[in-house]
């Protein structure tokens, strides 16, 4: 079964119908309850167990309780993906302190507490980690220092935890994407950046949530002995 987190929208959905497809149980977990109970709903036809789940990344006892449920309702954990992110974007000499903290708390410590919750149930089956960071993580921009930081974070972390893990049987991958069509950018509250960032990529075809999801499936559905470590995928008309 699957745990993914942020599956109320975006790549998080789009990984949550891509393995229910593929008959996974999927536990769907984030803040907007209505999203991912209508998510459940609409999964339902594929047959597998689909468990909604309210759950803060940023408070680990919200994320316990998630973890408790899904081992009595669903059983051992062969996959999570850590994909619930937020990316508000401004200069740095905004002094937008409380988004830089939210953006450290959600796509970082929450990546890391989620991590924590679930990895003995992981490490009982060896299943995998993927976790979702983005192009962000292997290449700066101006006005994204901060989400630079968390993004190029969760994969140092990932990598050094990857090296923890080895030999375990659990297996931990990033998946890096590009820019992709979501409501990810809707929530930058810095109205000049949120324009320059829509010119940056004027006339870029975006990718679809779904070929992220594509991404995490190839990780897990590689033999066992065969780990991706990383995988970036850019729209093919996105240079930087
Ligand atoms: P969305 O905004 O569509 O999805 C973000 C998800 O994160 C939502 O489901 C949201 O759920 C969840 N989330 C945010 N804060 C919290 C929180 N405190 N606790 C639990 N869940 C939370 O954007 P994407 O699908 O694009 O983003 C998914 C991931 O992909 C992120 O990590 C993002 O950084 C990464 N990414 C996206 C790119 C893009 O261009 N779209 C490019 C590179 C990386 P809710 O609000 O219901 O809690």
């Amino acid at each position: 079964m699957a745990v993914i987190t942020g599956a109320s929208s975006g790549i998080g959905a789009a990984t949550a119908r891509l393995f229910a497809a593929e008959g996974a149980d999927v536990a769907l977990l984030a803040r907007r309850v209505d999203r991912i109970e209508a998510l459940a709903l609409e999964l339902a036809e594929y047959g597998a167990k689909v468990l909604p789940l309210a759950a803060d990344v940023t408070d680990p006892p919200s994320i316990a309780a998630a973890a408790e449920r899904i081992a009595e309702e669903l059983g051992r954990v062969d996959l999570l993906v850590n994909n619930a992110g937020v990316m508000l974007l401004s200069p740095f000499e905004a002094d937008r302190v409380a988004e830089w903290r939210q953006m450290i708390d959600v796509n970082l410590t929450g990546v890391l507490e989620t991590t924590r919750v679930f990895l003995p149930a992981i490490k009982e089956g060896g299943g995998d980690i993927v976790n979702i960071s983005s192009l962000s993580g292997r290449v700066t921009f101006e006005l994204n220092s901060v989400y630079n930081a968390t993004k190029f974070g969760l994969g140092a972390w990932s990598d050094a935890l990857r090296k923890e893990l080895a030999g375990t049987g659990v297996r931990v991958g990033v998946v890096e994407p590009g820019v992709t069509a979501t409501e990810l950018t809707h929530h930058i509250g810095h109205q000049e950046t949120r324009d320059t960032y829509a010119a940056r990529y004027d006339g870029v075809e975006r990718l679809e949530a779904a070929d992220i999801a594509d991404a995490v499936y190839f990780i897990v559905s590689r033999p066992k002995r065969a780990a991706v470590a990383e995988i970036l995928v850019r729209p093919s008309s996105q240079k930087p």
